[in-house]
């Protein structure tokens, strides 16, 4: 196994709340991840590179060993599964809640339910534990688009400010489940390279904690 750590980073908005908190616990990478396209960096740690996915690539790189950290959200992991994974931290950044929605004012369809999602595992779970039947459609995007256009009766999809659904004459109806950014490891690499996972976890955890406060403060 190399000795070099790799850091699995989602793209996109984690990205932009991950990099503060990376340097907070000293980890830099050593040029600016949004003006290149490259997809692995070198940090300020000799030992330690970072590779900027797609946020639902991250739990399988971790889990496959090709990275031995990774930076996703609870719904990314919620959806994969946590095999070959631990999910030592939670880096309280990017909150936002997995919600059902539908058009506003509509009475959920009391028999079997259409719902349109990318999150189908996490969809299928909750309709099956709340006794609901439902059809789960998949989709890869613009799920308020699919009540609009009778495609579905609901969606499952991140809600945030809730402006997106209001946008489409939409509004939230059940709580799946709060999300927040996880740190994740894979299982071999805690064991086999703890003592450099150690103490960079240490620090990823003392720049949440002092952000906290400073929220509290
Ligand atoms: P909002 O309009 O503020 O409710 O934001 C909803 C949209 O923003 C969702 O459709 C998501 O695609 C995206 N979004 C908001 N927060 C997050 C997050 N923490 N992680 C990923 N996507 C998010």
């Amino acid at each position: 196994m190399s000795k070099q750590l790799i850091v699995a980073l989602s793209k996109g908005r984690i990205l932009e709340e991950t990099l503060p908190l990376l340097a907070d616990a000293g980890v830099e990478p050593v040029e600016d991840l949004g003006k290149s396209r490259k997809l692995l960096f070198d940090t300020n740690l000799p030992d330690v590179k970072l590779v900027v996915i797609r946020a639902t690539d991250v739990p399988t790189y971790v889990q496959l060993g090709a990275a031995d950290l990774g930076i996703a959200g609870k719904d990314v992991l919620l959806e994969h599964g946590a095999a070959g994974l631990y999910e030592p931290l939670d880096l309280e950044i990017a909150r936002c809640k997995l919600m059902t929605a539908g058009i506003t004012g509509a009475e959920p369809a009391s028999a079997r339910r259409r719902v349109a999602t990318k999150f189908v595992n996490i969809a299928r779970r909750w309709y099956a534990e709340q006794g609901i039947q439902a059809e789960v459609i998949k989709l890869y995007g613009a799920m308020e688009l699919a009540p609009l256009m009778n495609l579905a009766d609901e969606i499952v999809d991140i809600v945030d400010t809730g402006n997106t659904l209001r946008a489409n004459g939409m509004e939230p109806r059940e709580l799946i489940a709060p999300v927040t950014t996880r740190l994740v490891v894979n299982k071999a690499s805690m064991t086999m390279k703890h003592a450099r996972i150690k103490p960079l976890l240490e620090r990823l955890k003392q720049a949440v904690a002092a952000r906290r406060e400073d929220v509290a403060g």
